[in-house]
């Protein structure tokens, strides 16, 4: 089958054998996503050699289970061992054995073909298009900030940040009814969140000390600096980007404020689909572009480009 591979920082297409690993399913690609976590691991900040592609929406080919056979699936990307401490604590996004679609020894989906073991699988409602669908996996990481924080429909809540996970992350947390805002740079970014009624601020005019809840999605060190200005004493500083490299902060001023900091990462996908089939979120509005697989080298360019939001990959 045709796949997109990464070795050495490089991106090419190439021929590799179909994918077939006992007790998996087989998957057809219908569409994928490339995520900032792609253009990251091209550039080498995590080690991984493989076909990259974590965000997809595809169809099961052959299974052991045949009542999955024909479905249409989005899936976990983490693949746990079900028997660490992690997992038989009821972290298994955590499992110290874990492999990760596409980013952590698995091959992802960028790619005519993938495997994924069943229990990994959710099933797509009828209803919810496939150009929603691929979003099922960055939504639920966004939805897993609800998961971890209580947000209160009087707070104050800013997300710095609109880029593919600003835009999913605001809405979701929009429909909380918090005093919500957003840091937005692009305007075509803007324009998005202002026609679903989201409210944007300019990074000049977002008030220091007092925020409640701050996101930061940017993965930046001036969006930290700025989520650090923003935050009132005692507030909450939800992260939920990767850092490049270390990032330098004073811990004193987080000490003497009072700042709880919550790391956040993989969410729920059920809570996801369920959005998209009634409508209360459409995250198709962020499709930038739409490229065959076998252009699959231009789509990372594209991708690639500053305030660029959703690009799709589809064999
Ligand atoms: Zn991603
Ligand atoms: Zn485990």
């Amino acid at each position: 089958m045709q796949a997109l591979w990464l070795e050495n920082h490089q991106l090419d297409l190439r021929e590799v054998p179909e994918p077939a690993q006992p007790g998996e399913a087989l998957i057809r690609i219908r569409k994928a996503g490339i995520c900032s976590t792609d253009l990251e691991l091209v550039k080498g900040y995590y080690p991984f050699r493989g076909i990259p592609g974590h965000e997809f929406i595809g169809e099961v080919v052959s299974a052991d289970d045949r009542a999955w056979v024909g479905q249409r699936v989005v899936s976990d990307i983490n693949i746990t061992c079900g028997s660490c401490e992690q997992c038989l604590g009821g972290r298994s996004s955590h499992c110290e054995n874990r492999t990760v679609l596409g980013i952590n020894n698995r091959d992802g989906t960028f790619a005519e073909f993938t495997t994924l073991p069943i229990a990994n699988l959710h099933r797509v409602p009828a209803s919810v298009p496939d150009e929603m669908a691929v979003f099922a996996e960055p939504l639920a990481a966004a939805l897993e900030i609800q998961q971890q924080v209580h947000i209160q429909p009087s707070e104050r809540v800013l997300v710095i940040g609109s880029g593919r996970l600003g835009q999913l992350i605001a809405q979701t947390l929009v429909l909380t009814g918090c005093d919500l805002h957003v840091v937005a740079r692009y305007e075509h970014q803007k324009k998005i969140l202002v026609e679903r009624g989201i409210r944007i601020v300019s990074e000049e005019d977002v008030q220091p000390w007092r925020w409640d809840i701050v996101v930061e999605a940017t993965g930046s060190p001036s969006g930290f600096s700025l989520a650090r200005q923003a935050i009132r004493p005692r507030g909450m500083l939800v992260l939920k980007s990767t850092y490049k490299g270390e990032l330098s902060v004073n811990f004193s001023s987080i000490v003497v404020d009072e700042i709880t900091i919550v790391g956040s990462r993989c969410g729920p996908f059920e809570p996801a689909l369920r959005l998209m089939e009634n409508g209360y979120v459409d995250p198709s509005v962020l499709i930038a572009a739409e490229f065959k697989l076998d252009e699959a080298l231009q789509a990372f360019e594209r991708a690639a480009q500053p305030g660029v939001l959703k690009v799709l990959v589809s064999p």
